[in-house]
């Protein structure tokens, strides 16, 4: 049985389509009002965008409305159908912990109001009927100033409990000139024990080599093997994995199909980098993880055997699993019935379950 850790996953673009539209219905019907009905909302909410700067634009709706009123509510219905829809076991959820504060509240006051976010969704993510393996990324943004930005860093180092990590996020073009202010900061994460991934190498204009050394993994990188291969053995060597997303690059115009992906992994597994798939934005894409595995392989990208060369990369650089083995080594020794495994049949005799 195929059990799934997802690495890459935005609080932002995690609600799907209809959640969020109820959400709106009940709460903020000026802006479903905006909408004639459901499939106008959905239409506009999950049609493809020309760049990943217009794509990120809509993160910025879902964000005003994961307050800390409503936080639950929306992290209560991921954790629900990441379980039972996306056999997840594992799931690491990252936002912009400043993002989620009260706009009207100043500088100061917004990053003192963070904890509190960081609080809220590690208990809500927490559901023992759904008992999914959770951790938090902060993301640092590169939108934000500097203050915010090792704000967010210190709050990481603060919460071991719920954040395992910290990310850069907000399009790779806008780092620009702030690259050594990112590296000192990442420097600061890795002092403070975290373990530290970044959206790098997604875009055209996300090559950023200084930064790539204080990564552990990178937010896409795709076009390390599209267009700087040259750089795959250091890759290898530092052990770094490539966060895969494969239906965001259609949807923000880096790729104008999902076959351009082929020569991602051939170049990765050729030079031993290992890959994990991910989802980035599950809700907005209204596509679930299993989906992107099966997508990958009727398009011939990948086959069966690399599927689970990727399944098993995603447990072994998920920063926070916390067994040695993925779930599909536990599940397998428990579901397959030996007459020499009695411990999992309760009493029941062996010539009951054994067909005759
Ligand atoms: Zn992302």
């Amino acid at each position: 049985m195929s059990l799934y850790a997802e690495l890459h996953r935005h609080l932002g673009g995690s609600v799907v389509p209809r959640v969020l539209w109820r959400y709106f219905e009940r709460n903020r019907p000026d802006l479903s009002g905006q909408f004639a009905d459901y499939p106008a909302f959905e239409q506009f909410y999950t049609r493809p965008r020309n760049t990943l700067a217009e794509y990120l634009e809509l993160h910025t709706l879902v964000e005003s409305v994961q307050t800390y009123e409503a936080l639950p509510y929306f992290i209560y219905r991921l954790i629900r159908g990441a379980y039972i829809f996306e056999n997840l076991a594992y799931l690491e959820l990252r936002y912009t912990p400043y993002l989620r504060t009260p706009e009207h509240l100043t500088q100061n006051q917004r990053i003192e109001a963070m904890a509190e976010i960081v609080e809220i969704v590690g208990r809500a993510s927490q559901q023992p009927e759904y008992p999914i393996v959770t951790k938090q990324i902060l993301c640092m943004h590169s939108r934000l100033p500097h203050e915010v930005n090792q704000a967010i860093v210190e709050l990481a180092g603060q919460y071991p409990e719920y954040v395992c990590a910290v990310d850069v996020a907000g399009g790779d073009a806008k780092y620009g000139d702030r690259i050594d202010e990112f590296t000192q900061l990442y420097q600061r994460a890795q002092d403070l024990g975290l373990k530290t991934t970044g959206h790098l190498y997604e875009t055209v204009d996300g090559d950023h080599p200084k930064l790539l050394p204080y990564l552990m993994r990178i937010g896409h990188g795709i076009q390390i093997p599209l267009r700087h291969p040259e750089l795959l053995p250091e890759v290898a060597a530092r052990g770094q994995c490539l966060e895969v997303c494969p239906t965001t690059y259609l949807k923000t115009g880096t790729l104008e199909e999902i076959s351009q992906l082929k020569v991602v992994f051939d170049r990765c597994f050729e030079a031993g980098v290992d890959i994990a798939i991910c989802t980035d934005n599950a809700g907005l894409h209204n596509v679930r993880l299993p989906f992107e595995y099966e997508n990958l392989l009727t398009h011939d990208v990948i086959g069966f055997e690399e599927l689970q060369a990727c399944q098993e990369a995603a447990f072994r650089h998920a920063f926070a699993w916390p067994h040695s083995q993925p779930p599909t080594t536990l599940l397998t020794d428990m579901l397959q019935v030996s007459p020499h495994n009695h411990s999992i049949n309760n009493g029941i005799s062996q010539e009951v379950l054994m067909p005759s």
